[in-house]
């Protein structure tokens, strides 16, 4: 399969780069209910996980996506008081560990096919 020129000039364009977001937003999702079926999660701790792997999205990108995860029954979110702050916390429901099991299949496929089947 070779259908991939790739381009690799990348510009510090902001058009750009919310382009280039917006492609990566669903791997992003899938990071999220990835951490979120392994444990609770919260905004700022998932913002550094996703910045430690090249992510650079701020609390305006990542609070919105929460919330709209919540709304498709993907997360639960509740109250905890951590430091005697309230902090909101996100765990993936039943229907976010299914829908991750499906996604992970996906994801496979998808990374047989970019990486593993090169000739
Ligand atoms: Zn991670």
């Amino acid at each position: 399969m070779a259908m991939s020129h790739r381009k690799t000039t990348l510009t510090k364009n902001s058009s750009l780069r919310i382009r280039n977001q917006d492609l990566y937003i669903g791997l992003v999702r899938l990071h999220v209910l990835h951490h979120a079926a392994e444990g609770p999660i919260f905004g700022l701790g998932i913002i550094e996980e996703l910045g430690c792997h090249g992510y650079r999205l701020g609390p305006g990108t990542i609070y919105p996506l929460l919330h709209g995860m919540v709304k498709r029954g993907w997360l639960r979110a509740s109250a905890q008081i951590v430091a005697e702050k309230r902090r909101r916390t996100y765990a993936a429901t039943g229907a976010g560990r299914r829908a991750l099991k499906v996604a992970r299949e996906k994801v496979r496929q998808l990374y047989e096919e970019m990486f593993e089947e090169r000739s």
